[in-house]
This record gives structure tokens, sequence and C-alpha cells, in this order.
């Protein structure tokens, strides 16, 4: 019989009784454990037998990346200090990292999920999986890593850059699969083709963590390098680290693992759950983690929750992309408004590139006004600037409900910087 990571759920009822279970051992596990949890659990005025239903979650305090930091340098540490067999670290670049530890219990659990990625990609035992991404303290490697060993598949571990001996790889070992970020892609299958390599490589397919990419951007990289099939695998280091959910070759969305995790989107103002299908916050509560266990977890991205089921036929459930930050909402006219969404909508319209900004002001009137300014894309005439900018201020208004104003400029006229590009100027005050 084929070996399989995916859970064996006949339906998901079994797998809300799955989710129950798992909550209850969470929060008597925390409990007893994390002293930080304890004083959490009686301020709300709880004991772990008051966890009846899944609707109790609602009940439980909040965590947030701040805990995180006050409990530097092993936060939320709910087992001996002796059953901790390795810690990971956020790449964070201010103040303190976030430092998250791991049982050998936890790291199984979090390599499981992973071969279960690569087992939802379609890969097998007999894939190389040629590995781009950092290693070190933080978890992008080693997840890519043991994931891709515990499902049997050949791990070549290159790490990031050196792009000689990713492609000298990609030809001499055979690579079928290749993992990066989406900038990684771009700059690899532009070089594959500059070096005139590309019929002798045999990449199939690409699986894209930790960036947010357009699907401009990656229509383009499928293009290049002439694969199969692309993934988006999701994933942070306070949830184990990537490896929490993966899009399948019907890419209806992205599913989670809900047997491993809850996942709650609320809004991120009033906490309250949104509506089935509006952008909200990503507020995950794992259901076995040991080590360090996360309780209605604020992880700050946000998606929305896609509410039918894959055609795929598998019942694991799904959520959107991701749409960004919560911290970078932007409220215009009483309407929530995300960069993801703009990245979106910019991408549907192929004459536009991909840089933008946002220009925000309050005129006279007291209204708030939004310019969206794109650039077109590389070798468009300019000339028909005017049609295009319709265009964009019709898709903005029909898919995310604010009328805007749209300038486009020629392929190059926004500034390119080095780190991450700013995109909203809010000149309301
Ligand atoms: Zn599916």
């Amino acid at each position: 019989m084929k070996k399989t990571f995916m859970p064996d759920f006949k339906d998901t009822g079994q797998l809300f009784d799955h989710q129950l279970k798992g909550l209850k051992w969470t929060i008597a596990h925390a409990y007893k454990g994390s002293q930080f949890y304890k004083s959490q659990f009686e301020k709300a005025g709880i004991v772990p037998e008051d966890i009846t239903s899944l609707d109790d979650i609602r009940r439980l305090s909040f965590t947030t990346g701040n805990d995180l930091k006050t409990g530097y340098p092993l936060p939320l540490l709910s087992v001996r200090q002796a059953d901790v067999v390795r810690i990971h670290a956020s790449s964070g670049t201010t103040g303190k990292r976030k430092v998250l530890s791991y049982t050998q219990n936890d790291l199984d659990t979090w390599f499981d999920m992973f071969a279960r990625c690569y087992e939802m990609a379609g890969l097998t035992t007999k894939d190389r999986v040629q590995i781009a991404v950092g290693y070190g303290v933080w978890t992008a490697g080693m997840g890519f890593q043991l994931g891709c060993e515990r499902l049997g598949a050949m791990a070549i571990p290159v790490g990031p850059g050196n792009i000689d001996m990713q492609c000298r790889f990609l030809v001499d070992l055979q690579s079928t699969v290749f993992c990066c970020t989406a900038s990684m892609a771009l700059l690899m299958a532009e070089e594959v083709n500059k070096r005139g390599i590309k019929d002798k490589i045999n990449l199939k397919k690409i699986i894209l963590g930790s960036e947010r990419s357009s699907s401009a951007m990656r229509a383009k990289i499928k293009d290049l390098l002439g694969l199969e099939d692309m993934f988006d695998i999701t994933g942070m280091t306070e949830l184990y680290g990537p490896g929490a959910g993966i899009d399948c070759h019907k890419h209806e969305g992205i599913h989670y693992w809900a047997d491993k995790y809850i996942l709650e989107i609320l809004n991120p103002e009033t906490l309250e759950p949104v509506k089935d299908g509006e952008i909200g916050e990503m507020v995950v509560t794992t259901l076995c983690k040991e080590a360090s266990p996360l309780i209605r977890y604020r992880t700050r991205d946000l998606t929305r929750k896609i509410t039918q089921s894959c055609s795929c036929g598998n019942i694991l459930f799904m959520h959107d992309k991701i749409m960004g930050r919560s911290d970078d909402m932007i409220i215009l006219k009483g309407v929530n408004i995300y960069p993801g969404q703009i990245d979106e909508v910019l991408s549907s319209i192929p004459e536009v590139g991909s840089e933008y900004q946002l220009h925000l002001e309050r005129k006279s009137d007291g209204k708030d006004y939004m310019t969206i300014k794109a650039e077109a894309r590389q070798g468009f005439d300019v000339n028909h600037a005017k049609e295009i900018m319709d265009k964009i201020k019709k898709a903005v208004h029909s898919k995310i409900m604010v009328s805007c104003a749209a300038d486009l400029c020629a392929y190059g006229k926004l500034p390119r910087v080095a780190g991450k590009s700013q995109r909203i100027f809010d000149n309301r005050s």
C-alpha cells in the first residue's frame, strides 16, 4: 500500500471531533505546563474543564507576537526544558527575535505536515528536490529538507543564492523540483534561459515559500521554465515553520492542516469572526504542539476562508492566498483595503507591470481619495494609457467596492529599492 501523510477522516464530522479532542488536550497541557497560559486562563476565569465544544474557543484570550517577545528567550514553554530538543527563531530584523521550542514529537509532527505538502503537490520518492531557501536558525531550510526526507524523495540542500551551483545541479543531478522564494524563482528562470540550459534540465515543479507572488509573476516563471505546475506553501515559525498548508493541482485555494491547528478568520479591529468569504486576520490554535503551543495566536496575516470544497476531493479545508499583513490595512470610506487586494486586481490586467503605489489624501470637501499609480508592463505604448487607467478604475470598483483615480506611467518610472518597496502613501491627517 502506498504510504500517505493525509489524515484518514471519513467526513468533516470526524475532523471536528478530532479538533475538539486536540483543543481540550492543548488547554489542559498549557494550563499545567505554562505559567503564562495559566495566568491568561485565570484572567479569563476559565479552567480546562470549561472547554466542552469547539465554540468555547471564543472564550479564550488571544496570544500575540508581543507575548512571545516578553517571554524571551523561551516563550510559551509548556514542557520541561530537558524535553526541548531544538529551537528555531523568526527572521525578524528589529528587537528580540521570536524563539520557539520543539520537542521530538513536535519535530515529527512538523515533518509529517511538510511531507504532506509534498504529497499534495504530487511528489513521490522518485523526485529530486533542490532546496534553495535559507538554512540556519530559521525554519525554512530545515522544513523543506526534513519534510523531503520524510517523504522519501532526494533532497539537494543548496541553500539560497549561489546561482552557478544551482544551475549546475539542475543539469547534473536532473532535479525535478525546485523550492525557493518567488523572486529567486524569477531570477533562476531568467538565468536558465540566459545560459541556454533550458533543454538540459528536467525541472517539473516549483514550490514557493514565504513571499507573496502575483499571478503575473507566477505565469512568467512557469512559462520561462516550461514547468508542469507551481505551488505555494504557507506557514510561519510560530506554527512549526513552513508546511502549514499548500494548494493542490486544482489551485482552488490553500488546503491547510485542520487536524493540526484550528484556523479562525477574525476582523482585526473587532476580533469578531468575519462573514464567510470576507478577508480577516488568521488566528491559530494548535492541537498537539507540546513545547510552545499556540492558543488563539494572532498571526497578523490576512486571508479569507474558502467555503466550498475542493474539486480534488480532499476534505481538508481551504483558505485563500495570504493577502498581506493586518498592519498594512488601510480604511478608505469605511472599506478595509489590503495591499494584497490591489496586487490581485492589478495582476488581472495584462498591460500593467508589477510596481505600484497607493496615494491617499483628504480633500477640502472632507472626503478621502485614493489614487493608484501603476507602472505599465515593459514594452507597453503609453499612448494607450487612458484605456488602461479606465480598466484599473473599473476593476478596483467591482472587486474592492471603492472608487479611485488611476495613473499609469511607463515601465521603470517607479523607484526600485533593494529592500521592501513603500507602496502606501497616506497623506490624510
Ligand atoms: Zn484540492
